[in-house]
This record gives structure tokens, sequence and C-alpha cells, in this order.
């Protein structure tokens, strides 16, 4: 196996130090396999993007020394692509169209959990649409056993989700005409032949919608790795809607060190002092860390 990892930053804003520690934590597994590693950029979410926060956050990465190893892939250049896996779900009858609004989702589950079930998705479009437009493409998931979807996480064990009652048939294209993160993380990964998924712990529940669709599609999946997220003063997750701040790029060790030390890294004072003494040191302390043979 050639072992092929990425990072695949929103550019919501520039990068801060919670997704420096996913930056990090992937960078160092794919050195550590001496293996490829690439960067996605998701800019697919219209509404979130920030103009020029992709590239600010390219230039940041390069200025603390994690350079990819291929050329950056956009998802807003694989549009077309994304309508053709939809089309190919289409035609096996693996999705359906979804007209409800999110008000009547709100309803219908609170009328469900009156009857003490789930707030999975209720299933109201399975059947057909009773005339209203269609909004939103959603994908169907099995009910009973096959619902149960189980992955060995490389950081947090077992993991367990039973999609029928925790989360209901998903979105892959939304009402607003968006592609959803889960269908368009699951083409850019199978296409670009990744094999090791590391990122934040915060995104451990789309995990197994990610692994279904996988199965739907027949494509590969890929081994797992959910570091800690990192948390602000209020046990929040950290991010560039509750104030993290941009990573001072003149400081770029500072930051690395208390990436590394969040991921349980022990280095020794030298490896503070130049950003090539650090990744070795990094990259070493990892593989002892994860029992990864470097
Ligand atoms: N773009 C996602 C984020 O920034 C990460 C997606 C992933 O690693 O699967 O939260």
């Amino acid at each position: 196996m050639t072992y092929r990892g990425r990072f695949a930053p929103s550019p919501t804003g520039p990068l801060h130090y919670g997704s420096l520690v996913s930056a990090l934590a992937s960078w160092l597994d794919a050195r550590a396999h001496r293996g490829a590693w690439l960067v996605r950029v998701e800019d697919i979410d219209g509404p979130r993007t920030v103009p020029g926060a992709a590239e600010d956050i390219l230039a940041t990465l390069e200025r603390f020394g994690m350079l990819a190893d291929e050329k950056p892939v956009w998802q807003s250049q694989r549009i077309a692509r994304y309508e053709q896996v939809l089309e190919q779900l289409k035609s096996t009858g693996l999705v359906y169209p979804c007209g409800c609004t999110r008000k009547e989702i709100a309803d219908s589950l609170l009328h469900a959990h009156a009857r003490n079930t789930t707030l999975a998705y209720p299933g109201t479009c399975r059947a057909g649409l009773n005339g209203k437009p269609a909004r939103a493409w959603r994908l169907r998931v099995p009910d009973g056993d096959a619902a149960v979807i189980s992955f060995e996480d490389r950081w947090q064990g077992k993991q367990t989700q039973d999609l029928a009652t925790e989360v209901g048939d998903f979105v892959l294209k939304r009402a607003d005409g968006q592609w959803a993160y889960q269908l368009a993380v699951v083409v850019d990964d199978a296409d670009a032949g990744i094999t090791h998924i590391v990122r934040g712990a915060d995104l451990m529940d789309s995990t197994a919608r990610q692994i279904y669709l996988q199965r739907c599609l027949g494509v590969r999946t890929p081994q797992y790795l959910h570091v800690p997220v990192v948390t602000n003063d209020h046990g929040e997750k950290l991010s560039k809607q509750n104030g993290a701040t941009a990573l001072d790029s003149d400081k770029p060790l500072e930051a690395l060190s208390a990436a590394a030390r969040h991921l349980g890294l022990d280095l020794a004072g030298e490896a503070h002092t130049t950003l090539d003494r650090f990744y070795a040191a990094a990259t070493s302390a990892w593989a002892k860390r994860m029992g990864i043979n470097f």
C-alpha cells in the first residue's frame, strides 16, 4: 500500500491553532509512513467561504514548512464530478428528492420525540414528494442491522453508529443547491486515492455516513484517525466563528510546539530551535506514539 493522506481546510478564515493541530497530525502521519501528503481546499460552501482565505491558508502552511506533495485540489472545480456521482446514485435508486422544509422536519421530529423515538430524519419523502417541489437529495439508509456502521479509529478506538436511528436518510445535495460536505469529501478522497484520513474529532460523527456512502459507491474505505479538538476557555471547539485568532506566521515554531504538545508529543529542547529539527523530532515521536515502524 502506498500511503496517501490529506489536510482539507475550509476557507472560512485564516489558519488558526485548532486547524494547525489537524494539519500537523495529518502531515506527521504521512511522513511517519513515508507517504504522500495532499491538501484540498473545501470551498464549496458558498455562504461560509471567505474570499482570499484559501490562499492565506496555503501560504501559512508553506511558511510553517508543510508543503503538499501534489498541487492542491479545489472543490469548487469539481462540481461536474459531484453531479456525475449523484446521477450514478439516482440511477440505482439509492437517492430520492426531498421536499421537506426545515420547519416541517422540526415539526415531525417533535412528534417523533413525543412518541419517544429518535431524532433522525423521519423519511417523510421516501415514498414520494406528495406534490411538494423537490428541494434536496437524500441518500436512503437501510433499516435494521445493515444500518449499523462500525470502524476502528486509530486514536479513539472502536466507534459505532446506527445510521437508521441516529441519522436517517442524509442530504447529499442541499436545498440551496450546494453540495453537501458528506458527498464531496467521499468523492474527493476516493478520486485522490486517499488511504488514511487524519482530522479533528469534531468530524467523528460524520464518519459512519461517509463509510456508508463509500460502500454505496463501491470505493475503498480509508483508515481513520480523529485527534482531540482544541477547545476555548468555555470548552467549545476552537473555530473561526468563535474568535480563534490567526496564527503569527513570523513565529511558526511557537505554534507548532504547542500543537505537538496538544498531540501528546514530548519533544526535547533542541527540537524547538529550527523547523527542520522540529519536524524530524515530531515525526519520530508521532511514529512511536502511534506504533508506526519508522
Ligand atoms: N473541511 C473540513 C473542516 O475544515 C474537514 C474535512 C475533513 O477533513 O474531512 O472542518
